[in-house]
């Protein structure tokens, strides 16, 4: 099952130096220096995702286009069963899916709870870039992608429909927070201009009520991009993220000076403080880009131990803290 057991924050990198102008650096920034276009994700599943994002930042491309197009590769692939076709559906059986975008120049665009669609990131940009909101859900947002020449599909594979009619035999109808049943891909981009781009597509936690949305699609929550700073993505029991604003808390700590791995320690220990939940029950990790191409991540249990880069073409694993109970 390609959906992440636990927490994950397999990342993957891919960049190559190029100067960014310092004159585009403000006080408050990261101190200045060679900034490359850089490509970042959560988990392994990550790995084709940004690889092509980084045909787009290798060919001078905008960090806009790389982050939609590589989190589609994840939203088209049914092997992977936490994100667009071949999601796992919520307990009646609908696949809703939550996506949100963030440009440099803080313009962003959202969907939640869409069915049908197979690409809510491009839903998603669209209504960023054609609408005068920032966020469709539900049957309206179907409509704007019908209306937009989205073409509607059935996203249950045979093996998502099968493991929730064994769902359904086995459990009483109760959402339960099970590990294995959820993931999220959340997408962060620099490009040769050293504008920041994220996004962030998921089909949800599984087997949620009918309706629920979670961190991914909200701004703040499961994205968060300050072109001046750096940006964070989440992912993990959104409830707990959205309770912390999780990836504006991160963008926030490095504004102050922390960097990418601080920025998501720290936000880390604040959710733990403040989720009323039993610890057993949460689950939940951020990764940050800086301006300066730094980057970490923070995650609040183990999953995977390792994280995935990629720099100039090589591969590489970086290891992934967690938080230490006690
Ligand atoms: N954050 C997603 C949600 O709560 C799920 C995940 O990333 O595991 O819907």
């Amino acid at each position: 099952m390609n959906t992440r057991r636990g927490f994950i924050a397999q990342t993957l990198a891919t960049g190559v130096t190029l100067p960014i102008a310092s004159a585009a650096m403000a006080q408050d920034k990261p101190s200045a220096k060679a900034v490359r276009p850089v490509v970042i994700s959560t988990w392994n599943m990550g790995v084709a995702a940004n690889e092509e994002a980084w045909k787009i930042l290798a060919a001078g491309g905008k960090s806009l286009d790389a982050v939609e197009a590589g989190v589609k590769i994840s939203e088209a692939d049914p092997a992977i069963t936490s994100v667009g076709y071949g999601g796992t559906p919520d307990r009646d059986g609908h696949v809703t899916l939550d996506a949100c975008i963030m440009d440099e120049k803080s313009r962003i665009g959202c969907v939640a709870a869409l069915e049908h669609i197979k690409h809510p990131i491009s839903v998603a940009r669209l209504v960023m870039e054609k609408t005068p909101h920032v966020m469709l859900v539900g049957e309206g947002a179907l409509q704007f992608a019908l209306a937009n020449g989205f073409k509607k599909e059935d996203l249950l594979t045979e093996q998502t429909k099968k493991a929730w009619e064994d769902w359904v035999k086995n459990n009483d109808y109760t959402p339960v927070i099970d590990f294995q049943n959820h993931d999220t891909i959340g997408m962060l981009a620099i490009d040769a201009n050293g504008d920041m781009s994220g996004a962030c597509t998921t089909s949800g936690w599984g087997y949620k009520m009918h309706g629920r949305v979670g961190d991914s699609p909200i701004i703040g929550a499961g994205l968060f991009v300050d072109n001046e700073i750096g940006g964070a993505t989440s992912t993990g029991l959104g409830e707990e993220v959205i309770r912390i604003c999780g990836t504006h808390t991160v963008v926030e700590y490095m504004r102050h000076g922390h960097s990418p791995y601080e920025a998501c320690k720290l936000t880390v220990e604040r959710m733990v403080r403040k989720t009323p939940r039993k610890m057993e029950e949460v689950s939940a990790g951020f990764l940050a880009l800086n301006k300066n191409g730094e980057y970490g991540a923070y995650a609040v249990r183990p999953g995977y131990e390792m994280a995935v880069k990629v720099e100039n073409g090589k591969h590489e694993l970086v290891p992934v803290e967690f938080h230490k109970f006690g």
